[in-house]
């Protein structure tokens, strides 16, 4: 068969040589050592914990070793694309500090090796296919999806492996009078690769988080350029790593099962392979098995998540480095305040198989992140969640600056002394400090009757004076207790518990209710002094308008 002859045919025209390319992207100049990684979404607009799990790994990488880190748009299938996706993915990841260097939509940047759009690189696919046509190791393939589906089914009820191979793949060997009449009859067709592999063969592997690994040669004539001229992700990854000149692949462990036709590409192509890392997936603990973050069932797995719920970036960024490199726990233990670029990542020491997320753990160590923050830090924090997540009545929390660093600063305690770690996220901690502004809404239940409820906030609104200091309010508050058969003095309540209906912490909670609506606050005289003598009485005086 005249194999020129049908590439000119399939792909007619005059195309670049590989050397042109060679020369426009030539490699990089960059110091020995230094590792050129890629983020490569698809512009669906979700953007997940998966992804920001790879690209912490490959900002690391590439940022440790002095390299780049480039953003590519794989968008090979246009079905799947939403507009304003690769915004949606910047801003995401910007979210956690992770900056690229060039690639789509990187302002400021040289961008020497654009377009980073794969749909605006077809030109150079094609130009890689027609050279793959023309010395025979690619084909054209007009069978219908109709017909694909039946080699499907009957591939798998004969239990062989399915795909397009050996004495399945129809169109491998059509003749050259059928091509050229399929072509005349205008026939839609798909291009594939010619594979000369063996899958008898396993091909020994060193992925550079797995380990050393074997994996079986490819035989699947994959498509390579699909009816419409465009490439599939295969193709296009084998073009663009060499000519982006990546160095490391970090990527999904869902792509180990693709990886024997990559190496098979890279060859066909004459290419140098870059080196691969595959990582290990996410789970989840589902009561007694461990699965795969779910899209549909884990809200926890999309990034949105996160900002909408407030988290802090680097408390996040701490637990997917836990859980990224095993020893940056107890690294970090020791560097808590320090940059977390700091860091020795490695690669080496990223985990070999799936990593179990928790969400209780990130909620852990975000409590133990807010609590090291300033109050000015946390006002920082609070109000640009607020600012974009929260209600007009949130917002306005953010209004009066110092009032509300004396909010914060009451709840989180006082910086070098222990602090609280009432904060989670940022939603939460708005929600909580909510009955410092407006009106308190009751989140916790009295728990003592109504009748004593009742009592207990007459007798305390009789003795109740503004001016009075932290001791002397304390003290009236137990005189109340003690005029109502509670202990006042804790001691002599463990001696004898049955005697009282119960102690002074519990006419206290019955206040802290009252004034706050929860159970549990900081100290209640400051909040009172926080709140102002007119918006306490009148929490006192609803209080005690409620039905019994
Ligand atoms: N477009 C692929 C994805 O979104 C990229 C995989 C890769 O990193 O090579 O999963």
């Amino acid at each position: 068969m005249d194999y020129a002859k049908l590439a000119e045919r399939l792909l007619p025209g005059d195309y670049f040589p590989p050397e042109h390319y060679e020369k426009i992207y030539p490699p990089r100049a960059l110091p020995s050592g230094a590792e050129v990684t890629r983020l490569a979404p698809s512009p669906t607009g979700f953007i997940h914990l998966g992804n920001l799990f790879v690209a912490i790994a490959n900002e690391r990488v590439a940022h440790r070793s002095g390299g780049i880190l480039y953003l590519r748009i794989e968008d090979t299938d246009e079905k799947r694309k939403v507009d304003g996706a690769v915004e949606a993915v910047k801003n995401a990841l910007r979210y956690f500090d992770i900056k690229f260097d060039e690639g789509a939509e990187i302002e400021g940047a040289k961008n020497a090796y654009a377009p980073y759009y794969q749909r605006q690189r077809a030109e150079i696919y094609r130009s890689f296919v027609k050279r793959l046509i023309a010395c025979g190791r690619a084909y054209p393939c007009f069978c219908t999806e109709e017909e694909l589906s039946a080699l499907r089914e009957k591939q798998t009820a004969e239990k062989k492996i399915t795909g397009y191979y050996g004495e399945f793949a129809a169109c491998r060997n059509l003749s050259e009078e059928d091509i050229y009449r399929m072509l005349d009859e205008g026939k839609p067709y798909v291009i594939r690769l010619r594979s000369l592999g063996n899958p008898e063969n396993k091909i020994a592997f060193h992925d550079e988080i797995k380990g050393d690994i074997t994996v079986t040669e490819n035989d699947q004539d994959v498509v390579i350029l699909k009816s419409d001229g465009i490439p599939t992700y295969h193709f296009a990854h084998a073009i663009d790593d060499h000519f982006m000149r990546t160095t490391l692949v970090i990527r999904g462990e869902e792509w180990l099962a693709s990886l024997p036709i990559h190496i098979e590409l890279f060859d066909a192509l004459g290419f140098k392979r870059p080196r691969y890392g595959h990582n290990c997936s996410l789970m989840k603990q589902d009561g007694e098995t461990r699965r795969k973050l779910s899209k549909r069932k884990d809200p926890e797995l999309s990034l949105e998540f996160y900002r909408r719920e407030g988290y802090f970036a680097r408390a996040v960024k701490v637990y997917m480095l836990t859980l990224l490199n095993s020893n940056f726990e107890e690294w970090y233990l020791k560097n808590s305040d320090a940059p977390l670029e700091e860091f020795k990542f490695t690669v080496g020491k990223m985990g070999k198989s799936g990593a179990l997320f928790d969400l209780d753990k990130l909620n852990d160590i975000s409590k133990n992140e807010l609590a090291r923050l300033s109050a000015e830090a946390m006002y920082d924090f609070l109000s640009s969640w607020a600012r974009e997540y929260g209600t007009e009545m949130q917002k306005s929390y953010f209004d009066d600056k110092a009032y509300m660093l004396k909010v914060l600063e009451l709840c989180m305690g006082t910086a070098g002394k222990k602090r609280r770690k009432d904060f989670t996220t940022a939603k939460q901690g708005v929600e909580l400090i909510s009955y410092f502004f407006g009106v308190s809404v009751r989140a916790d239940d009295y728990r003592v009757d109504g009748v004593t409820k009742k009592r207990i906030l007459e007798e305390y609104s009789r003795t109740f004076d503004y001016s009075d200091d932290a001791s002397a309010w304390f003290a009236k508050v137990k005189e109340v207790a003690a005029k109502l058969g509670f202990a006042a003095d804790m001691k002599e309540y463990k001696a004898n518990p049955e005697a009282y209906q119960g102690n002074v912490a519990d006419v206290a909670e019955v206040l802290r209710i009252a004034i706050t609506g929860r159970a549990n606050t900081p100290d209640l005289w400051t909040i009172i002094h926080i709140l102002g003598e007119e918006k306490c009485r009148a929490r006192v005086e609803r209080a005690l308008a409620e039905e019994v």
